[in-house]
């Protein structure tokens, strides 16, 4: 289990030793630190003491951060909204490099909230542009604190750059130390796409996981616990040796199925992804 690592997110409910706590529990090592209240309040001087203490008197480590979202995004679509972004994001690498994390994720596209035409064709030069430039506005500070940060896929079925190839091909000119790319696998379930063909497109860029499953064959609603199997784990396991991934195993599971308490999907979780890594061996 040494490489594998569990999202804060799933127990939003409580305050974060609390749910270092829990995720401690049932095995974990290390945590993927989401900044969201009530686990997070800022990425300001007074926030990252409290955050260096309380890792630093606990057993679970502090391995990736996900970044802000909603409108912190990279691919902003005018140049006052990508500056609030990368003015937003910037302290948030800066915190990861203070606690000594290795990647910090951050959301390269709007929400279909955000863009409601997603039929406009200048959509797709838009947030291409707009990604490049937040991440050169970045990159001082990405240099500085060693810290790598990693582009997710979205759920936004239809729009541009919600999939591994097109955000590959956008990060391409980048130092791999710097910019790679996670796969979110419910999202890449939700926009009509097989995990093994994400995982190849993304091949040496991948640098982080968030591994959930979908709630039926064609389903929807994401972040429910691989257990379930509705994705083919084993040929997913197979085509991570295939492209060579050392990065973490990190679970985004948030959601329960059958009525169980937070900690037993943790229990679930834990226990299934022990088992996977094992059985692939
Ligand atoms: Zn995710």
């Amino acid at each position: 289990m040494e490489n594998t690592s569990c999202s804060t997110a799933l127990f939003k409910d409580r305050d974060l030793t609390a749910a270092l706590d829990a995720i401690s529990a049932v095995g974990f090592p290390q945590v993927e630190l989401n900044v969201r209240e009530p686990h997070v309040y800022g990425a300001d001087a007074e926030e990252e003491r409290r955050l260096q203490a309380l890792f630093a008197g606990h057993t679970v480590n502090a391995r990736t951060m996900h970044a802000p979202s909603g409108r912190s995004i990279l691919g902003a679509l005018d140049e006052e909204w990508r500056r609030e972004s990368v003015g937003i994001l910037a302290p948030y690498v800066r915190l990861a490099g203070s606690l000594g994390l290795t990647e910090v994720v951050i959301h390269p596209i709007p929400s279909a909230a955000l863009v409601p035409d997603a039929a406009d064709p200048t959509l797709r030069r838009r947030m291409e542009e707009g990604i490049r430039r937040s991440l050169d506005a970045l990159l001082p500070t990405i240099e500085e604190t060693g810290v790598r940060v990693t582009l997710e896929n979205l759920p936004y079925p239809d729009y541009p750059l919600n999939n591994m190839g097109d955000l590959r091909a956008v990060i391409e000119p980048y130092p791999s130390a710097s910019v790679g790319l996670i796969l979110d696998f419910g999202h890449a379930g939700r926009v009509g796409r097989d995990p093994v063909d994400e995982l190849r497109a993304a091949g040496e860029r991948l640098c982080g996981t968030h591994m959930h499953d979908i709630d039926s064959r064609d389903g929807l609603v994401d972040h429910h616990s691989p257990a379930l199997d509705y994705f083919d784990w084993s040929a997913i396991r197979r085509t991570f040796a295939e492209i060579g991934y050392h990065g973490p195993w990190t679970m985004e599971v948030s959601k329960t199925s059958r009525g169980e308490s937070l900690e037993e999907l943790a229990g679930e979780v834990s226990e299934w992804l022990a088992g996977w890594l094992e059985h692939a061996a």
